[in-house]
């Protein structure tokens, strides 16, 4: 095998199995990885050395008693700085959160170390996971690993850059809008966002409870769907996970492409859109053909309120989410306040950083007497029209093909101070998760400059497994992962 930080989820696993490494040296490996780039890549928030060696031994001990290993057995994984970790910071990317040290775990990560994964740290992310570079961050700027000078998308930019970077085999993200599959294609590897319902969003810190939903990011379709095994299922404690058995999706990988109906919708194919994502995506459907998949033209005629309709609900959630940092329960408490009104007002106003307090004062507008009926309640009827688009395209399709984004990775400050313009980094994204579908992002090529482009596959609810045949089928055929980041470079 490669070094032992490039492996697969299943290499890493086999490897650590069969004693040819210990879960420890492996550890160290990532660990050392992490020390070199993350200088440069600022992937991380938390860095959990003491921890994660802890972990590695606990899988060295099983193995030399003979005790049964788990699925991730001494594989090293990031997690999003939005998900809890018990006795580990978990801040959000925001200041408001600022030394809040959990006292549980949520449920995806207490699965991923149930089942012998090591927990690398914590990545860094957009404030309470609002936006699309990772520059909504209240901490450090993390860069694309293929470009320093620029964004490795948002809101889950650590986790992306992460894996990217050989930091870590696996990463988890969270995806309310595009946050996964978003700064997947941004950095040039695989990202799920899973249907909404079938990972526990217990101990997610929320940002829009009907759209947020847990995901893997990996370097290969394989890895991701292996982390996915493991964190799918119902939770006793997410009253809004499903309790619908997950299937064997490794299972599903080989099964190819081939008698897949394909729809490619012609809103995702806008006018003046970008000439080397929409050159890159069609070559990769053209790729599905020779696949064996049937591809053709389908439409999905709400796709421009999208956006709109988008904001209208994430942000109605939010401000009601949000409102619990009060100074009182969690991290900061500004100092200096008389009563508990002007406690409220100083904490939330040193602890929310521009783009969040945007977002509260319009979700709480489109949601204040007299605006109610014209905003939220408009938009939750589009977002009906938006779900239906799909269920009717569904009765003719497998599976759906878009661009994930329009555009290869910004560079910093190039939306940053225009919030519309960011807004629309989530076009193609957004439309999935107000209908609660399971998408994931894949690599698909390289612009000129040498930065990735992603291809978006979108399925049936709960049939993760179609999108990934049809994902692992394509990865084989486009051998994306010849090609490395810059910062690989240094080596
Ligand atoms: N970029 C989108 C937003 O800013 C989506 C974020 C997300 O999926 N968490 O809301």
């Amino acid at each position: 095998m490669k070094s032992l930080e490039r492996g697969t989820v299943a290499e890493t696993r086999a490897l650590v199995a069969s004693g040819g490494a210990s879960a420890v040296e492996i550890c160290r490996a990532y660990l050392d990885r992490v020390r070199a780039v993350d200088p440069r890549v600022q992937a991380f928030r938390t860095v959990l050395e003491a921890e994660a060696l802890a972990a590695a031994g606990r899988v060295d001990r099983d193995r030399q008693a003979g005790r049964p290993l788990g699925p991730l057995a001494g594989v090293p994984l990031a997690i999003k700085d939005v998900l809890c970790t018990r006795g580990a910071n978990t801040t959000c990317g925001s200041r408001i959160l600022e030394g809040f040290v959990p006292s549980y775990d949520a449920t995806c990560v207490a699965r991923l170390r149930q089942a012998g994964a090591v927990l690398l740290g914590k990545t860094n992310m957009d404030e309470f996971a609002m936006g699309s570079s990772t520059e909504n961050s209240a901490y450090e700027k993390t860069r694309n690993p293929w470009d320093p000078n620029r964004v490795p998308g948002g809101s889950s930019g650590g986790s992306a850059a992460a894996v990217a970077a050989d930091e870590a085999a696996a990463a988890l993200g969270t995806d309310t809008g595009g946050s996964i599959r978003q700064p997947a294609a941004l950095c040039g590897v695989p990202g799920m966002k899973p249907t909404y319902g079938r990972v526990s969003r217990y101990g997610l810190v929320a940002f829009a409870s009907s759209l947020d939903q847990v995901g893997p990011f990996g370097r290969t379709v394989e890895d991701v769907a292996r982390v996915l095994q493991v964190i799918a299922g119902h939770d006793p404690k997410d009253a809004t996970s499903a309790s619908l058995p997950v299937p064997d999706y490794a299972a599903a990988l080989p099964r190819g492409a081939s008698g897949l109906r394909v729809g490619v919708p012609r809103e995702y194919f806008p006018r003046g859109m970008d000439r080397e994502v929409d050159g890159a995506v069609r070559a990769a459907l053209r790729a599905a053909e020779r696949l064996g998949a049937r591809v053709g033209e389908i439409s999905l005629p709400h796709t421009e309120y999208a956006i709109p309709t988008y904001y209208i609900v994430a942000t109605a959630e939010a401000s009601s989410n949000l409102a619990r940092y009060d100074g009182v329960r969690y991290g900061l408490r500004a100092a200096g306040s008389e009563d508990l009104a002007s406690l409220y007002v100083r904490t939330r106003r040193a602890g929310f950083g521009a783009e969040v307090k945007r977002r509260i004062m319009l979700g709480t507008y489109v949601l204040s007497a007299g605006y109610y009926d014209a905003y939220y309640l408009k938009a939750q009827k589009v977002r009906t029209l938006i779900r239906r688009d799909f269920e009717k395209a569904f009765e003719q399709v497998d599976a759906i093909v878009t661009p994930t984004t329009p555009t290869a990775a910004f560079r910093f400050g190039e939306k940053v101070d225009d919030p519309l313009s960011m807004y629309l980094s989530d076009i193609f994204t957004v439309t999935i998760n107000l209908a609660g579908l399971p998408a994931i992002s894949i690599p698909c090529g390289l612009t000129k400059d040498r930065l990735p482009i992603g291809l978006q596959i979108v399925g049936r609810r709960f049939d993760e497994e179609t999108i990934f045949r049809l994902a692992a089928a394509l990865e084989a055929e486009l051998k994306f992962r010849d090609n490395r980041p810059a910062v690989a470079g240094d080596r």
